[in-house]
């Protein structure tokens, strides 16, 4: 038998009422907060990820899908991530000119060849969010807002905002020194992966997983104790909107983000009882990013969730449970002539807008109504030949067993 490939999932029918239940709050809100959604290939230029995600980080250098094209010499790659291709997309569609800020939002798969466990995949869904063109704090907990109603609509409550901010082009060169500084003195206890990034990219130390990287990230020098003026303002303007906003939140010195585009603001919501991989949401800001994929100075704050993960999360706290459609009724035919009829009347119910099934397999009329019962059915109409000669049929209320004469032609349910 062929197999999915590893870290991909089937979502059956019996799931997907929920994932829609969770795509659709996040359209709601996101289409509440003003932000449009936007669809953008699955696919892109390799060179878009490199520049846009970072040629240090682990998702280009170790995780993403890249091949060459067919028929063109070009490598291509599958999205590891949505943001890169939303700032291609408004530089590519002249939206950079448009009255400011731009808000867009999408659902998709993305694509990273990681160890897959609980709640890493390879192919996985976000659901995430995009601003451009404002610097202030306001856009940031506007964003946060967002995310933050999102989760609460669904129903989290054992969900904990985590926020930091890493600095700017002013602050970070002086910061970085100083953890260049602080993990060199205890560079033989740093993994081997930590050993490089002291020298490319030592913020990603902050957030390793090995436990004497985790120490040595403890004691490290605090981003927030580093911020320029400007940057210090804007974290403590952030504080005060969400304070404002009645949104709790913690400052956490660990996050950091795994992505190079980050500046300033970074955000990370942490899911309680769902194992290791509990970052349900992450974002923050990325100044940099457009001017750096060849369009104007152009700021952004956005965010990504998972929605894997947020499934998990809304097993723990028991609020996955959701109503799901059930016919309104069954139709059970006996014989040919009872069938062609049954189709009959249930397309005219369904053409008046009513969820009507009726037997397709011929099975006897005991398995029929044992099949009407597990698909919870509201109603059953039993046809046979009698009911076909006289046109009238018996209705019968599945609940309470109440059954009234119904025209098989004409009655309205
Ligand atoms: P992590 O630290 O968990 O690897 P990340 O920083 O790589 O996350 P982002 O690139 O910010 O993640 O993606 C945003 C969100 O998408 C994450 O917070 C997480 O919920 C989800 N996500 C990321 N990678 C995966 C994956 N491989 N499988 C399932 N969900 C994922
Ligand atoms: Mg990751």
């Amino acid at each position: 038998m062929i197999q999915r490939i590893k870290g991909t999932m089937d979502i059956l029918p019996s799931e997907t009422p929920l994932w829609r239940y969770i795509e659709g709050i996040m359209r709601e809100e996101a289409e509440k907060y003003g932000y449009g959604e936007i669809r953008t290939p699955t696919f892109e230029n390799t060179e878009l990820f490199v520049r846009g995600v970072g040629d240090t980080t682990d998702v280009v250098q170790k995780e993403m899908y890249t091949f060459a094209d067919r028929d063109e010499d070009r490598s291509i790659s599958l999205r590891p991530e949505g943001t890169a291709s939303v700032a291609r997309a408004i530089i590519e569609n002249g939206k950079c000119s448009d009255p400011m800020p731009l808000k867009y939002y999408y659902i998709i798969s993305c694509f990273r060849h990681e160890k897959p466990q609980a709640g890493r995949s390879r192919e996985f869904y976000q659901f995430g969010t995009e601003m451009f063109g404002s610097t202030s704090p306001a856009s940031d907990a506007t964003a946060i807002a967002l995310a933050s109603s999102v989760l609460r609509r669904l129903g989290l409550k054992n969900v904990k905002l985590h926020i930091n901010s890493i600095g700017c082009k002013e602050c970070r060169p002086a910061y970085r020194a100083s953890l260049v500084e602080h993990f060199s003195s205890r560079r033989d206890k740093l993994c081997d992966t930590c050993k490089t990034r002291l020298e490319k990219n030592p913020l990603r130390l902050l957030d390793c997983k090995n436990p004497d990287c985790r120490e040595g990230a403890e004691l490290a020098p605090k981003t927030t104790e580093h911020l320029c003026p400007s940057c210090e303002r804007s974290f403590n303007l952030l504080k005060n909107a969400l304070d404002a906003m009645k949104i709790d939140y913690v400052v956490d010195s660990s996050i950091v983000r795994g992505l190079d585009y980050y500046t300033g603001t970074v955000f990370e919501f942490i899911a309680d009882g769902i194992g290791a991989q509990s970052t349900v949401c992450g974002g923050g800001r990325y100044d940099g990013l457009v001017a750096s994929l060849g369009g104007p100075e152009l700021s952004g704050i956005g965010f990504a969730m998972g929605i894997t993960r947020l499934i998990m999360a809304m097993r723990e706290a028991g609020v996955d449970k959701i109503e799901t459609k059930t016919p309104k009724v069954y139709i059970a035919a006996m014989g040919e002539g009872a069938m062609i009829k049954g189709l009959e009347i249930a397309e005219r119910l369904r053409r008046e807008g009513v969820f009507a099934e009726c037997d397709v397999v011929g099975r006897s009329l005991k398995a029929q109504m044992k099949y009407a019962n597990k698909i919870s059915a509201e109603y059953t109409l039993i046809i046979g030949e009698s009911e076909l000669e006289s046109g009238k049929a018996q209705l019968r209320n599945m609940q309470n067993g109440e059954q009234s004469e119904v025209e098989l032609d004409s009655f309205v349910i």
